[in-house]
């Protein structure tokens, strides 16, 4: 498989007018082209950074990042649909502020609303959309720029639990479908290891990382189903050890 980005020893500083905050302390990991990874660990450890960082939003401190010519595109924690645009200028925002907004990728973004079940509701507004129909939208919204590696934060988070289990299994099935690599952050364990090829976790902050776990499954198959494999529960003890501060 081939490398398409290489992280070491990962640092970031935050800095207001009266502290200084040590979020990451030692962060690092590789990532494969087509590979699911999913990062975990306690609130506030500085999951959320990691992807600003990646997604260039917010800077490091030091350490290196070396990524092969790929694209990056990041999906925010809540979906932040603009509610005065229909579902489809939502999706169109990326390439608009690009300046990519040809008429062969305005049709790639009809395709994906049509091809994931969205296809009726191009010309309605946000608010008239339940929580996963709004979360497959911001997916596709993210999806329109055509990127390499696609972000993940929390995305299923404000979310109920069956919910958040349907739109998952929506979520997986859409990134591996359209030929994705993935990061995803989340606080929610048994979320990673059903989506993830790998798990990393991480330390409370000032975050290292604390174990990685490749997820080796009988039968490697969408989140619901993985969750049904006899070696989930094992790695769900393993790294629920590794979160659980009292250990
Ligand atoms: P997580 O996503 O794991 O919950 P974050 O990456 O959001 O954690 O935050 C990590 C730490 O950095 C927290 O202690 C948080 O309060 C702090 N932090 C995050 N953003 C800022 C900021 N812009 N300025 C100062 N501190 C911040
Ligand atoms: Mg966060």
């Amino acid at each position: 498989m081939k490398k398409v980005l290489e992280i070491s020893n990962l640092k970031k500083y935050y800095h207001t007018m009266s502290e200084e905050t040590l979020a990451l302390k030692d962060i690092s990991f590789d990532l494969y082209e087509g590979e699911f990874i999913s990062i975990v660990g306690p609130s506030g450890c500085g999951k959320s950074t990691i992807l600003s960082i990646l997604s260039g939003l917010i800077e490091k401190s030091s350490g290196t990042i070396k990524m092969e010519d790929k694209t990056i595109a990041y999906m925010l924690q809540n979906d932040s649909l603009l509610p005065f645009l229909t579902i489809l200028d939502n999706c169109l925002i990326g390439l608009k502020v690009t300046k990519n907004l040809t008429k062969e990728n305005k049709d790639y973004v009809i395709h994906l609303l049509n091809t994931y079940g969205l296809g009726d509701f191009i010309n309605n507004y946000p608010s008239s959309l339940s929580g996963g129909m709004r979360q497959r939208v911001a997916l596709i919204r993210t999806l329109a720029v055509k990127p390499d590696i696609l972000l993940l934060d929390e995305a299923t988070s404000a979310l109920d639990y069956q919910s958040s289990l349907a739109i998952s299994e929506d979520i997986y099935k859409i990134i591996k479908n359209e030929k994705k690599t993935l990061i995803m952050v989340t606080h929610d364990i048994g979320l990673a290891i059903s989506m993830s090829d790998r798990v990393i976790v991480l330390t409370k902050r000032p975050s290292e990382v604390k174990n990685i776990y490749q997820i080796e499954l009988d039968n490697k198959s969408t989140p619901i189903n993985n969750r049904k494999d006899k070696n989930f529960s094992k790695y769900y003890e393993m790294i629920w050890r590794d979160l659980d501060v009292h250990v």
